[in-house]
């Protein structure tokens, strides 16, 4: 039977492309995430049905093989991937978009003695962002503009890893079709 290394070197060169065509329309780092998810689900699908039936195992063809299984679960995402990476994808932006500028009222919490404080420092931050709407004004915590930035990237590489993980799983089935004992239908 092909063995890990081979599986591999099938999967991740299929997951990535299919994750790159599918992120086609991106740009710049939204593209580059999209496509380093789909290496890494690519990875996960190419050594994926192995998991459930370690190739050590006499009867090496179970649940992980399984055509009608993967043939369901494949079906159902490839209905729904658009929808699911569109959600991602949304989710994505507004992170982004919280990296730019804090949303009033989460910078501190505002208290009755606050509020002018608070309000003054949205007037000051509309002003700034009339002067320079180009620039990234980012008024809260350091620390939380971080985790913003790290669910940006958690979210797109999830967007890429959906495409290489289902693509990976189907090169794996693919090649060890190929192979004598082939594969089983149900289990
Ligand atoms: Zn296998």
């Amino acid at each position: 039977m092909p063995s890990r290394r081979m599986h591999l070197a099938i999967a991740v060169p299929i997951g990535t492309i299919m994750a790159a065509n599918k992120a086609n329309h991106l740009n710049g780092l939204p593209y580059f995430w999209e496509v380093v998810g789909g290496a890494l689900g690519a990875v996960g699908g190419g050594i994926g049905p192995d998991w459930p039936d370690p190739p050590a195992t006499p009867n090496h063809r179970g649940l992980g093989h399984s055509l009608i299984l993967a043939v369901s679960v494949g079906k159902i995402v490839f209905d729904r991937v658009d929808t699911w990476q569109g959600w991602l994808r949304g989710e994505a932006e507004r992170m982004r978009e919280l990296q730019l500028v804090t949303p009033v009222g989460m910078v501190g919490s505002p208290t009755e003695g606050d509020e002018n404080r608070v309000q003054a420092s949205a007037s000051t931050r509309e002003q700034r962002l009339g002067r320079r709407s180009q620039s990234p004004i980012f008024e809260g915590d350091p620390l939380l503009r971080v985790a913003y930035g790290a669910w940006e990237i958690v979210l797109r590489l999830l967007a890429g890893a959906l495409v290489g993980l289902v693509a990976g799983w189907g090169s794996h089935l693919a090649l060890d079709f190929g192979t004598a004992r082939s594969l089983p239908l149900l289990y």
